[in-house]
């Protein structure tokens, strides 16, 4: 265990989510401030203080900050893609790392959702597997691997939501998630910036079988501003990708 009390996160938790200034998050405040969300939220951050002095899981250790940068910055998106209909069964959040989206979204959303986290750190998945039984969060899983070699496996197509915070530049992530994604399902991209990597990943979404991104904007709390990139997938990525790790690298599509 940390040291990080229960009560203390609930209230730096309670005064993030008060201090947000997004409707769609506001909307759900009751919901996500139960005591049992709680909980499940303390025992995440409680798990990734603790393993984040073993190794290296998250830059960030100052609770205020993992409140905000994290838990915040997972939990508004969720709450934007509530608002906008986006109500996913299957969930895949590719480069996972230390549980982000994936952890806090599992800790609110109801227990019949799939949420699994993937990465290619094997440590990284065992701090997910490690949360997931101590917070109770029952709906977790976590797969060791690479995106663009899982892609071409029965994974293929098979999600109606896949996740991505902080994991690659826009045209290399849209080849390494958007072959998970089934027809008719979405790809949400977490980006701090993004502006003209939305414009530099055109060529790659139409290839893919994207459509273009819907953007929205928010701030944390405190001001940070940061996109959520919602891409809708109209038709089946074609056989030839995921390429390659090297390829994607190297020659991004565009
Ligand atoms: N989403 C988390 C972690 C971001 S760090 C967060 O926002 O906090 C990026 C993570 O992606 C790392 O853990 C890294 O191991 C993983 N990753 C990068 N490329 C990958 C790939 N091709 N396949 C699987 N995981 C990958």
């Amino acid at each position: 265990m940390s040291d990080l009390v229960r009560e203390e996160f609930a209230r730096l938790y309670l005064a993030a989510l008060d201090a947000a200034e997004e409707p769609a998050l506001a909307a759900r405040r009751e919901l996500w401030s139960g005591s049992e969300a709680v909980e499940k939220l303390w025992k995440i951050c409680d798990r990734l203080l603790d393993n984040a002095r073993r190794f290296n899981l998250t830059a960030i250790l100052e609770p205020g900050e993992i409140v905000r940068k994290h838990v915040l910055d997972s939990l508004i998106p969720l709450a934007l893609l509530a608002e906008n209909g986006i109500e996913a069964r299957t969930i895949l959040d590719v480069g996972t790392g230390a549980g982000f989206p994936l952890l806090p979204w599992a800790a609110v959303l109801p227990e019949n959702r799939r949420l699994t986290g993937l990465d290619s750190t094997a440590k990284k998945i065992s701090h997910i597997r490690e949360c997931a039984a101590y917070a109770g969060l029952n709906s977790v899983s976590g797969i060791v691997g690479r995106a663009e070699e899982l892609a071409c496996g029965k994974m293929r197509e098979k999600y109606d939501l896949v996740t991505a915070r902080a994991v690659a530049d826009l045209p290399v992530l849209l080849e390494l998630c958007a072959p998970f994604v089934k027809k008719g399902g979405v790809f949400a991209a977490f980006k701090a910036r993004g502006e003209d990597e939305i414009t530099r990943a055109k060529a790659a979404a139409l290839i893919l079988g994207l459509t273009e991104p819907d953007v929205f904007r928010y701030a944390l709390p405190g001001g940070d501003a940061r996109l959520l990139l919602l891409y809708r997938k109209t038709a089946p990525t074609p056989k030839n990708y995921p390429r390659r790790w090297a390829e994607i690298l190297n020659h991004p599509i565009g």
